[in-house]
């Protein structure tokens, strides 16, 4: 089965009430983990890539190793996303390479940093939405900005600072006709989102209910999602790592979220975590290992396990196999069909 539309699988998970994981790759081992967990609780597939990651990969390695996991797993519905696209050119390239999905972040500038003006995202938004759409590719669109930063993307805010505004937010949706909308409630990037345990009134999450009364019909997305478990950070400790005391977003509160129109889950951090604590603990252990094999299993065996754990948790487990994936062309004709409102 090719790879398949971010819109089709997000549409079929508020059907059925639950949340689908966004983790990001940069590498084979990551892809393999994600698949193994997917095919071990028969869930459907989101992977995304970020500017940073197409530039260690070198893209085409990237896109042919998604090709490959789509053959490998050919009962897995297998979305390929792009992570903070920062202009419609970015957002382009990764159209032609062959991603079925991609995130046109207007809330900054180009240079990945700067908040910029409502007008300039609407225009940005609205511009790939068009280019996408055409080819039947989905649009994740951003308002408001998000704390921290991600692959040195970001604007290195606190994540309270440039909260998504609900009337903006409809706004933005009827300008701009995108898929699914990412929202700005309090999360940021990175492993130091929070130095306690945030509540739902740290996470503003009556925010997001009231965006999602107001757009009942948007696929909303969280970012900055990991949960940052502190027995991942202890592995990584235990064995002679330095990480400082940090917490994450709780599972609880991404579950009341999905409960509430989110459909999308961003996870990296988690992943990074096990992956680091695997390779450390046989570091430890053997030193006299040198075969990159004796720590890339155990990392990658690290990291199917929290992918498969968050699939379960988010809901997405079981439903690979409800529905046959549409084609991009079938996709494209639908949104031909329902031009965007102007
Ligand atoms: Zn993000």
């Amino acid at each position: 089965m090719p790879l398949v539309s971010m819109r089709q699988v997000l549409d079929e998970a508020a059907k059925g009430g639950y949340g689908v994981g966004a983790f990001n790759v940069n590498n084979m081992e990551q892809i393999q983990s994600i698949m193994e967990a997917a095919r071990e609780t028969k869930s459907p597939v989101i992977i995304q890539a970020s500017r940073g990651a197409r530039a260690y990969s070198q893209d085409r390695f990237l896109y042919h190793l998604m090709v490959a996991a789509t053959e490998v797993y050919p009962e897995i519905p297998t979305v390929l996303h792009l992570d903070h696209g920062n202009s419609p050119e970015t957002c382009q390239s990764a159209i032609d390479m062959g991603f079925t999905s991609v995130m046109m972040d207007g809330s900054l500038m180009p240079d990945g940093k700067t908040p910029s003006s409502f007008e300039y995202n609407v225009e940005a938004t609205r511009k790939v939405v068009e280019a996408a759409h055409a080819k039947g590719v989905t649009v994740e669109g951003e308002i408001g900005c998000l704390g921290g930063i991600e692959d040195g993307h970001g604007a290195g805010l606190d994540g309270l600072s440039h909260l998504t505004d609900p009337g903006q937010a409809v706004e933005f949706v009827k300008a701009t006709g995108l898929d699914a909308l990412a929202i700005a409630i309090g999360t940021s990037h990175g492993a130091y989102k929070f130095s306690s345990k945030p509540t739902g009134e740290t996470l503003k999450m009556a925010r997001l209910i009231e965006i999602h009364k107001r757009l009942p019909g948007v696929h909303l997305v969280m970012h900055g999602s990991s949960s940052v478990p502190k027995d991942l950070q202890d592995i990584i400790n235990q064995y002679g790592g330095k990480l400082k005391p940090t917490w994450g977003v709780p599972v609880e509160e991404i579950q009341l979220g999905i409960k509430n129109g989110v459909r999308k889950i961003n996870v990296d951090t988690d992943n990074r975590l096990a992956i680091t604590g695997a390779i450390r603990k046989v570091f430890v252990e053997k030193p006299e290992e040198f075969d990159p094999r004796s720590y890339m299993k155990p990392a990658r065996e690290a990291m199917k396990k929290v992918v498969a754990l968050r699939m379960t948790q988010f809901g997405q487990a079981g439903h690979a196999n409800d529905y046959k994936p549409l084609s991009l062309e079938t996709m494209a004709s639908r949104y031909a069909a329902q031009p965007v409102a102007v």
